[in-house]
């Protein structure tokens, strides 16, 4: 039997179009783990859920397959999206270990699939696609949470043959974007073939497969990156900076390496010198059975990656969404407070020559805008998180050449003030929530100032 003890939970995203079934997988694997209680419950995080291998086994069927896998289960990200995807970022590369990218089996790719993709193919994400809603597929008749081979054997002729047309009209166009793709039980060599399972997230057809193919992933491409050490000092990522009543400012992480005890001092990426300061408490979503109580946190003295948890501390309000948090000992702080730092100033480009500005709402989001734009070789000269200010505007209005004289904002706010310079100004601005529509809407806007 392989060796259970050194791996930690692989982190999950479930990423896709918006309506295709991003929230109902989510909540159908959330229902799916709660139901078969009896081998061992989920454990509900601060942002994300995690699913013990006992459940999944189980949700399988075959008992024998307890010892094929190692990994102690999965950790779901519960804000499904590619904007929760790249928040999630960790040193060089993307935090969230596997991917589930969900597309519509009857509407086939959209803006937000591609964008997926190409997001999962610069990161080099191990992913799984999901072909969801198959019980739209004319005639099929449903068969509740049974695994894809059961239910599709139970369908008639004409409608496996609508599935398989639809189904390969999903891999073709995975074929057209670079990916080698076939129905996950016919691929025999996951490191080189894209497995497409098809699933109804309302249903529950197909979902024990899902769950298989990515504890598989995990198995054959993570075993390395897994491996952490549990007694060593805590490593996350900032999954949002939120006010709680009665707490002020406090962080939801997701924990990735290591252990993050209560009273510990913790160093938190933000806009000007990192925060330092200690954990006045880690908190915990109740279970169901406990709201008798006022607060909906329960409190922790430690918690072990992978895990998602909030972190009540004093100084909490500058701290950046998709920033490091590292634990630090007196020792160590000089020296963490500096790797924090280098790691902020990795996405952030201030190099005062000519280009144009990029604000964005999160380090990640950041870091994917000033990728694409480097792409396509665009100069920048600015690059940094946060709302489009009075300055950023008055910045842009002393740049002479209209090519640069431009800001692009991704998910966030224009300050009024900065509203009312732009106005007046000839500054070009471009906001969205959508990333390659900033880069189509910037190249459009070139090409008509060349003309
Ligand atoms: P998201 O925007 O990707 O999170 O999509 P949602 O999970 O919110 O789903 C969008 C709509 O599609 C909702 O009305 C869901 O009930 C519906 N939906 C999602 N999955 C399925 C499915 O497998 N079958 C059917 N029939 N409807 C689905
Ligand atoms: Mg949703």
């Amino acid at each position: 039997m392989a060796d259970k003890k050194n791996l930690r939970t692989p982190i999950v995203c479930v990423m896709g179009h918006v309506d295709h079934g991003k929230t109902t997988l989510l909540d159908k694997i959330r229902g799916t783990a709660i139901v078969s209680g009896e081998a061992g419950a989920i454990t509900q995080h601060i942002g994300a859920t995690e699913v013990p291998i006992d459940v999944i086994i189980n949700k399988l069927g075959d008992p024998r397959l307890r010892d094929r896998f190692i990994v102690p289960g999965l950790l779901f990200i519960d804000t499904p999206g590619h904007h929760a995807f790249t928040t999630l970022r960790s040193r060089g590369g993307a935090l969230a270990d596997l991917a589930i990218v969900v597309v519509d089996i009857n509407e086939g790719f959209k803006p937000q699939t591609y964008e997926s993709l190409q997001i999962l193919k610069r990161f080099k994400t191990p992913f799984v696609v999901v072909a969801n809603k198959i019980d739209r597929i004319n005639g099929w008749v449903s068969q509740k949470d049974l695994p894809f081979a059961a239910t599709f054997k139970k369908q008639s002729e004409d409608v496996q043959s609508r599935l398989e047309t639809k189904l390969y009209e999903v891999i073709g166009e995975l074929y057209n974007q670079g990916f080698a793709a076939e129905r996950y039980d016919r691929v025999t060599n996951f490191q080189k073939t894209l497995g497409v399972v098809p699933v109804s997230a309302v249903t529950g057809e197909g979902i024990p497969d899902v769950l298989m193919v990515l504890l598989g992933l995990a198995q054959k491409f993570l075993e390395v990156n897994l491996q952490y050490s549990a007694e060593g000092p805590g490593v996350g990522t900032v999954l949002e900076v939120k006010e709680e009543k009665g707490l002020g400012a406090t962080l939801d992480i997701i924990l990735y390496d290591g252990t993050l005890k209560k009273g510990d001092t913790v160093v938190i990426g933000s806009l000007g010198e990192p925060i330092q300061t200690k954990v006045r408490a880690l908190l915990k979503p109740r279970e169901l059975s406990e709201i008798r109580y006022e607060s909906k946190f329960k409190q922790v003295n430690k918690v072990t990656a992978a895990a998602g948890v909030k972190i009540s501390a004093p100084g909490l309000e500058g701290a950046l969404a998709g920033s490091p948090i590292r634990v630090a000992t007196e020792e160590t702080l000089d020296e963490i407070v500096a790797q924090v730092k280098s790691e902020i100033d990795e996405v952030r480009i201030d190099t005062g020559s000519v280009g144009i500005m990029i604000k964005a709402d999160t380090l990640g989001s950041l870091e994917a805008l000033v990728h694409e734009f480097q792409k396509d070789e665009v100069p920048i000269r600015k690059a940094e998180v946060g709302d489009i200010s009075h300055r950023d505007a008055i910045e842009a209005s002393t740049v002479e050449d209209p090519l640069y004289s431009v800001i692009i904002g991704f998910n966030v706010k224009v300050h009024p003030d900065a509203r009312d310079f732009l106005q007046e100004s000839t500054v070009k601005v471009f906001t969205s929530d959508v990333i390659y529509r900033l880069v189509e809407d910037y190249q459009k806007y070139v090409k008509e100032q060349q003309e």
